[in-house]
């Protein structure tokens, strides 16, 4: 008797109608992958190891025999990423973004050590604090810490100016200073303005302090050159999710600009921190799908990215229109593929987020500047990534914000949601 999977397909396929033909999916950190990326990932390498690196000239050599195609593709992928970024060193094996920080955390960090990151209400990413990797790694056994708590002075936030949304440099300089952290986390998931690393980098150079910078967000925009580039700007690590902004198969990367000198203490300990460090098979199966995405990004990658920031300001400029706030108007309101939407006089962030899903618009509730219960929060977090994708323009996205303006309002827009959807399925850029 075959086992009977018809239940299984079924959600599959509902969810692939649903969220893939009928939604307005906006969740920032979420993009689609293209066709080829999607069905080159169905291949023989699911399963399969491959530990160490290819034995090209490298020290470390596989651990495994039969790897001479994953050999080909990881070598290829290293190669490709480096020219697309820019960039000297590239590591490839990481499966997600999270696990690329981790693996810096494991093969740098050491307990009793000290931080500077974002804190999360200012947006920075939940694994760079007190409770995430970074918080867990510096901690000591039977210490925990926690904001508040007298030994969690060793994780720090970065000072930010008055409005929120930027990092203040002169006291984050001052702070550098007295406080001598042995790392820098900076980056963050709620994030519409770059972070200074140009202005803080040469401090941290002095002091020997290097900067990771979690670019899991941004890793697309970096890539097209519509953001910052951190390791022209100093930092140590550049690492990032490869299917956000960067439109990939679900996996991480850790990218440096390092000369020889100090490689051996920065970019040995990411290569430890990967393997053996987090990881012993890296889901051989998608990275030929990222190597499709890094060709589709060398090819499109800059007009994807501009176009992305273009929509964002273009949504956010419809929604002020239709009388919901958008945060940060005094600095143009974003220079990412996100804003934040202000919706405490609509009953708060989860709230309109309900009543959005509730019109096939997807988006997430999330904390703003000043808000202090992360189960009240009073905004909302939307990114213009995968809707760009599949080809809107500003006037398009003129169109949505007047159809999220009404459902946050209690009006039933579903239907037309559908239908702005219905003529939105091709994928561009691909
Ligand atoms: C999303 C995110 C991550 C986690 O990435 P995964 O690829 O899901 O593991 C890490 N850092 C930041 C800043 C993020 O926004």
């Amino acid at each position: 008797m075959p086992v009977d999977t018809k239940d299984i397909f079924a959600i599959v396929e509902k969810q692939n109608q649903w969220r893939g033909r009928e939604c307005i999916n906006l969740i920032a950190s979420e993009n689609t992958p293209s066709p080829a990326v999607r069905s080159i990932q169905l291949n023989d390498f699911m399963g399969r190891y491959a530990e160490g690196h290819p034995n090209v000239g490298a020290k470390i050599n596989r651990y495994y025999q039969g790897t001479q195609y994953i050999d080909q593709i990881e070598t290829m992928a290293a190669k490709e990423v480096r020219e697309l970024f820019h960039c000297a060193q590239a590591e490839v094996r990481p499966y997600s973004g999270n696990n690329a920080n981790t693996a810096i955390a494991l093969g740098y960090l050491r307990g009793g050590d000290a931080l500077i990151v974002n804190s999360t209400d200012a947006g920075g990413h939940i694994s760079h604090s007190f409770f995430g990797v970074m918080g867990r790694r510096i901690q000591t056994r039977g210490q925990v810490l926690k904001a508040g708590k007298e030994n969690s002075v060793r994780l720090q936030f970065f000072p930010l100016t008055e409005d929120h949304y930027h990092i203040d440099v002169a006291q984050t300089i001052d702070l550098i200073e007295k406080f001598k952290p042995q790392m820098l986390v900076m980056g963050k998931s709620l994030y519409l303005f770059p972070d200074p690393v140009k202005e803080i980098a040469p401090i941290c150079k002095q002091l020997e302090i290097p900067i990771l910078y979690d670019g899991a967000h941004v890793l697309g925009l970096i890539a097209g050159g519509q953001f910052h580039d951190p390791l022209t700007e100093g930092a140590t690590w550049l690492t990032g999710s490869t299917h956000k902004t960067f439109p990939g198969p679900q996996r991480g990367i850790i990218l440096g600009n390092l000369d020889p000198e100090n490689e051996k203490n920065y970019w040995g300990a990411a290569d430890r921190g990967v393997f053996p460090g987090t990881s012993s098979n890296h889901h051989l199966y998608s990275l030929p799908a990222l190597l499709v995405a890094v060709r589709e990004m060398k090819a499109h990658g800059k007009a994807y990215a501009a176009r992305i920031c273009k929509n964002a300001v273009a949504l956010a400029q419809a929604l002020d229109a239709c009388g919901v706030p958008v945060e940060a108007k005094e600095f143009g309101y974003t220079r990412s593929h996100q804003i934040a939407v202000n919706v405490f006089a609509f009953g708060g962030g989860v709230r309109a987020a309900l009543a959005l899903e509730a019109n096939d618009i997807i988006c997430n509730y999330n904390m703003l500047p000043g808000d202090s219960d992360p189960m009240n929060p009073s905004g909302l977090r939307i990114g213009t990534p995968e809707m760009t994708r599949f080809g809107m323009k500003e006037k398009d996205f003129a169109v949505l914000g007047e159809l999220i303006a009404a459902a946050i309002k209690g009006q039933q827009v579903k239907d037309k949601v559908n239908q702005l959807r219905g003529q939105f399925l091709e994928m561009e850029y691909v």
